[in-house]
């Protein structure tokens, strides 16, 4: 298992369509364990394969259950078949790191899919966990979601040595977010053309 870099805001990948995976097979499954690896490390509780930069249609998420402890969900294909009821609550992204904004979604879901061994597979979740499932859904058709963010409720958190959390939150209208980020991609893609440089001083083959 490996952590993959999770793609920033502004990244096309991020954006398109993802493609329907037609065979779950050894790069489908090594893919799941990656992302859950990723995750796992960011740390999230949902991620979905264009964030890692594969446009293709898998998710994995996480529950944490008082009962059953904690539950991994890898599904390939994911489809909405049934929604109902409604949510409101704060969410937040890997892919746009720092930002909050509120979203109203369904209560609950019922999501098909097929699982790591290609069968198929029935997840029906409510609360946190449907949050998830529809947010991960989303990203597998280019949406995010601040696309559905109550217009006025983005807030992100800023460094403030003088809050006990070591940030504070601040309203943040969207055209700074976006211009934000693409800095931040910026000054992530320069680094990573310096770092495969070769090496001036080094041995070098
Ligand atoms: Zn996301």
């Amino acid at each position: 298992m490996a952590v993959r870099k999770i793609l920033i805001c502004g990244d096309p990948v991020l954006r398109r369509k993802a493609e329907r995976v037609r065979e779950v097979d050894d790069w489908i499954r090594q893919l799941l364990d990656d992302m859950v690896e990723t995750m796992r490390e960011a740390p999230g509780i949902g991620l979905a394969a264009p964030q890692v930069g594969e446009s293709v249609r898998c998710i994995v998420a996480l529950e944490h259950t008082e009962d059953k402890g904690e539950k991994v969900y890898k599904l390939v294909n994911p489809r909405v078949r049934g929604r109902g009821g409604e949510q409101t609550g704060y969410e937040g992204c890997l892919s746009l790191p720092t930002l909050h904004g509120e979203v109203t979604r369904p209560e609950w879901v019922v999501v098909s899919a097929q699982d790591e061994s290609g069968q198929h597979v029935k997840v029906e979740a409510t609360g946190l966990l449907a949050r998830c499932l529809l947010h991960e859904i989303d990203h597998l058709d280019g949406v995010l979601f601040v696309d559905r963010a109550e217009p006025g409720s983005l807030k992100w958190a800023v460094p403030d040595e003088r809050e006990e959390d070591g940030f504070r939150w601040e309203p943040a209208p969207l055209e700074e977010v976006m211009a934000a980020f693409e800095r931040l991609r910026r000054r992530q893609a320069e680094q990573e053309a310096k770092s495969a440089e070769p090496d001036p001083a080094g041995e070098g083959p």
